[in-house]
């Protein structure tokens, strides 16, 4: 049996693999990506129907490729996301092999490199970059049984409304998928109950410029750690509808009803947290802390940006703020599904290499495994808060990159 032999394998084919290829590329270094699906596979089928982008055209790009056809400063839809990335693969000519899953990546036993089993037969590579995207495995926590008369998904299973059994609908999370997955489905005609946990909630624009703006221009994308005792925060942003600042209150006010995190169930009753208040207080004071961090900047840099003193106004709490429900039967309450908008886990069982915690999370540097030439991309907080997202994973890659090129020439030294 021949064995095609690699340089540098590169594992996935979204936007880390592609950013991966276009740096090892240009770094003179040959290399292969496989994607066991298409490209960009995640944006077509493991998000809903009407997803668009959560940051404008102009920011959620690589830098070498503007959207064609889409204002700058538009939301593009999810489908034109993984065109523009089918579309950066060509331009870039990646040598990417779609359809082909890498099952097993093992260290090669007294000679460098590593052995790649896949579902197109064996392969070897000097070094491995595992780009299978920082959202892998869908979390739902154990807190309803799976054989509950209720519907559960988790939000990547989500599509559109028409997809859920008539009644009223749990939406429990309220970072950026929850959010918008709920607006929708209240938009729908449905009722909607929304668990809100500890959430920060940037203005989607402030003083004529986009939150995306703002972060960059405080130094807020490039943040290197997350600070200690926010882990659990999430971020709620939309691009929806033309790009809203997400506000909770106002959902209310449309009819939807807000519940504090979700945290048991008995006898066909959710319990909830008594939360709420103080996390719609916590999201405000994050909402809050941007403006002012916005003004601070206008004036220190004398820009001429429109006021905009309307920004700063706070709708009262509603009364499902104020008089919380903490218990809640959902037969009584006409739940019929649950949509558990809980995150995602990591999944690296095909790599059976040393280079990871006892509780399986990558051991890295900036993407720098514990196993010499295994590479991380991709991975939230890679380097910094942007290291998930488009534009940021494109900068991690060129790290990588040239760490990779210049392992090669250690590698090739001979005296
Ligand atoms: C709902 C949602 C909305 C988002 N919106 C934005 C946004 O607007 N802007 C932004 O910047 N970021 C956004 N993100 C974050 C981030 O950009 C995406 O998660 C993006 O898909 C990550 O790209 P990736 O290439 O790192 O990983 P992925 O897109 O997950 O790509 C990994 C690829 O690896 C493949 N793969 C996995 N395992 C194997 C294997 N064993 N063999 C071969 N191939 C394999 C998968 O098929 C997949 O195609 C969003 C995330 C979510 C969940």
């Amino acid at each position: 049996m021949t064995i095609e032999k690699v340089e540098t394998l590169v594992v996935g084919g979204g936007q880390a693999g592609l950013a991966m290829s276009e740096h090892l590329s240009n770094a003179g270094v040959s290399h292969l990506v496989l994607e066991r699906q298409r490209i960009a596979e995640r944006w077509r089928s493991e998000r809903w129907d009407s997803l668009v982008a959560n940051g404008p055209a102009w920011h959620d790009r690589f830098p070498g490729m503007e959207f064609s056809d889409i204002d700058a400063d538009a939301f593009p839809p999810k489908e034109r996301v993984a065109d523009y990335f089918v579309a950066y693969a060509e331009k870039i000519a990646a040598p990417i092999r779609c359809g082909v899953e890498v099952r097993e990546v093992q260290r090669n036993v007294g000679r460098p490199g590593f052995r790649v089993e896949t579902s197109d037969g064996v392969i070897e590579a000097n070094s491995v970059v595992a780009a299978t995207g920082p959202f892998q495995r869908p979390v739902i926590p154990a807190v309803v049984p799976e054989d509950s008369a209720v519907m559960q998904i988790h939000s990547n299973a989500y599509r559109n409304p028409g997809q859920l059994p008539e009644g009223a609908v749990l939406v429990v999370g309220a970072g950026s998928s929850g959010g918008q997955i709920a607006d929708e489905l209240l938009r729908s005609g449905k009722r909607v109950y929304l668990s809100v946990g500890p959430h920060d909630r940037p203005p989607r624009s402030y003083r004529g410029r986009d939150f995306v703006w703002w972060l960059g221009v405080l130094g807020k994308w490039d943040a290197a750690a997350l600070e200690p005792g926010t882990e659990h925060i999430t971020i709620s942003v939309s691009g929806a509808h033309g790009g809203e600042t997400v506000d909770f209150r106002r959902l209310a006010a449309q009819g939807m009803t807000l519940v504090g995190r979700t945290e048991s169930f008995n006898d066909g009753v959710m319990h909830f947290a008594t939360d709420l208040a103080g996390n719609l207080a916590q999201g405000d004071a994050n909402y809050l802390s941007v403006l002012d961090e916005a003004d601070a900047y206008i004036a220190r840099n004398g820009i001429d940006l429109p006021p905009e003193p309307e920004a700063r106004k706070i709708e009262p709490d509603p009364l499902c703020v104020t008089d919380p429900i903490l218990e809640l039967n959902l037969a009584e309450a006409g739940i019929t599904s649950i949509i558990w908008a809980t995150g995602f886990a990591l999944d690296y069982s095909w790599l059976k290499v040393d280079a990871f915690d006892e509780e399986g999370k990558p051991k890295h540097q900036r993407g720098i495994s514990a196993e010499s030439g295994v590479y991380f991309l991709g991975l939230p907080w890679q380097s910094r808060r942007g290291s998930s997202f488009i534009w940021g994973v494109w900068h991690d890659a060129k790290f990588l990159a040239d760490i990779i090129s210049t392992q090669r020439k250690y590698l090739a030294y001979n005296s």
